[in-house]
């Protein structure tokens, strides 16, 4: 079959959990290695990539401040494992000879360059692959809104939501054995059915401003370029 991308730009969110692979806390490098190696592959078809991180696999604020942390510094250790995350992510797609840039939405000009709109979207227009790190910058989001709002400033076809199944579902598949996949829904849809797809606060952005969200899984060996090609099994939310 023929593989023309249907996107010129698009920003892919990978979670921390996974980049934990099998692992119950942290990084797995082959797991790591491996959605390197699906990155690499979606850049070489000619799409620019924008890929946010999360940090769920080392540190998530909410859990953290149920053991005393108040809110608000849980959310700052959570953003400082997705820059932990970031940084890994990229040494893989180094490694394999991908041109990569760290950007960190918290300034730490030691470690990474600090994301500003301009400066990511020139690394974009050189064909290097951007990873935002740090979320948004502000604690109680999420990366799924760092996500949302990354792919709408640097003006992304789509946002790609690599998860842990293969769509969204009329169901939860894992508790339902009759539940359904979905090829296509609106964002209206989304919210009608209460279908969970992101956060409120994500999903919000993305509907407003008519970005499609695909949902597809992390864990099928070159997903993501074939979601990119219009291909494989994935969830389109589209206006
Ligand atoms: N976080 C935050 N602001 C942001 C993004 C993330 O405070 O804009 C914190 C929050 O504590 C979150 C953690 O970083 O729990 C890790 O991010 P997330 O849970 O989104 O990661 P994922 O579930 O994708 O691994």
């Amino acid at each position: 079959t023929e593989t023309k991308p249907l996107y010129h730009r698009v920003l892919v969110k990978v979670s921390g959990e996974a980049l934990m692979g099998p692992s119950a806390y942290g990084l797995h490098q082959e797991t790591v290695d491996r959605i390197a190696a699906d990155l690499a592959a979606a850049h070489a078809l000619g799409v620019e990539l924008a890929v946010v991180v999360g940090g769920g696999n080392i540190f998530r604020g909410v859990q953290v401040s149920k053991q005393g942390v108040d809110r608000a510094t849980g959310d700052y250790m959570g953003m400082l494992a997705t820059v932990m995350n970031a940084l890994a992510l990229a040494a893989a797609l180094m490694r394999q000879g991908v041109q990569t840039r760290v950007l960190s939405a918290l300034d730490m000009p030691a470690v990474c360059e600090t994301y500003t709109r301009p400066r990511a979207l020139a690394h974009l227009d050189r064909g290097r692959v951007v990873i935002f790190a740090a979320g948004t910058g502000n604690p109680f989001f999420t990366t799924d809104t760092a996500a949302a709002l990354r792919a709408v400033e640097m003006g992304c076809g789509a946002l790609l939501k690599a998860t842990q199944v293969d769509g969204i579902y009329t169901s939860d598949p894992k508790q339902d054995p009759a539940a359904t996949r979905y090829d296509r829904v609106t964002h209206d849809e989304v919210i009608q059915q209460d279908l969970k797809v992101m956060d409120t606060a994500a999903f919000a952005l993305a509907r407003e401003n008519a970005l499609p969200v695909i949902v597809f899984s992390i864990h099928e060996p070159g997903s993501i370029s074939s979601v990119i090609c219009g291909e494989g099994r994935a969830t389109t939310v589209a206006s």
